[in-house]
């Protein structure tokens, strides 16, 4: 079977589990996840698990990539910001789904990740993701109020820069914890009032940055 083949059977079986929509089952059919990983982990590329990218770091599951489109209510025209880019292929996935047209703004702590994603992204023709190095634990001030937020690595608190930096209207995502970890949905309605509920139990890399977690340790 061929990588095209494999993604379409992994698309298929999320929608069938999760219940995808129809713009987040169409991204994760196209979007070549196997060109997003280091070489040796191609042939696993389409298998639903997190995959090592280097420096400590992985990139997440497709089921995961797919619940935190789903939990975002992601639109044609959404500006969004997306802290931690690893290697770039969730920004990829949210690149196909908000459209060309807008631009997908995404910050890496690890610019030899940044880098890599960079080139990846130009490759594959998302001119749109915009990769900025940088402590995304407090987002990303120049281009917000962002009308969606998501964070791939799990932070002590929710930061509050990330919650001023949301629209009214907006929606956030984002795994609050430890050892324990909870992915939390934020939203914030059109007076400026926040609301969190917890979606369930998850497993994320630590945030680094002044809103993240003091003493990890990357090998
Ligand atoms: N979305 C990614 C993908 O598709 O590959 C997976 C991201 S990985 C689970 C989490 C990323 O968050 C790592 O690359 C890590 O370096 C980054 N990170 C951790 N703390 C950060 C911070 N304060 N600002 C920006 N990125 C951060």
């Amino acid at each position: 079977m061929d990588y095209d083949e494999k993604r379409e059977r992994l698309a298929e079986r999320l929608r069938y589990e999760l219940n995808l929509s129809k713009k987040v089952y169409e991204a994760i059919k196209k979007v070549p996840r196997h060109l997003f990983v280091p070489e040796r982990y191609k042939e696993e590329a389409y298998v639903d698990t997190p995959l090592p990218i280097g420096y400590g770091q992985t990139i997440s599951a497709p089921h995961m990539v797919a619940i935190m489109c789903e939990l975002l209510d992601l639109k044609e025209g959404d500006k969004v910001l997306e802290v931690g880019t690893g290697c770039g292929y969730h920004a990829a996935v949210v690149a196909e789904i908000v459209g060309k047209k807008r631009k997908v703004i995404s910050i890496e702590y690890i610019p030899e990740l940044a880098e890599r994603a960079r080139t990846i992204l130009k490759a594959l023709g998302y001119e749109n993701v915009e990769v900025i190095v940088g402590d995304g634990s407090k987002g990303y001030e120049k281009e917000a109020p962002y009308d969606k937020i998501y964070v791939t690595a799990a932070a002590p608190d929710i930061p509050k820069p990330l919650v001023d930096q949301l629209k009214p209207g907006g929606k956030m995502v984002i795994p609050i914890g430890n050892s324990v970890q909870w992915l939390v949905i934020v939203e914030k309605d059109e007076e400026g009032n926040v609301k969190k509920r917890n979606w369930g139990s998850v497993r994320f890399v630590p945030l680094r940055g002044e809103y993240g977690f003091k003493s990890v340790r990357y090998d």
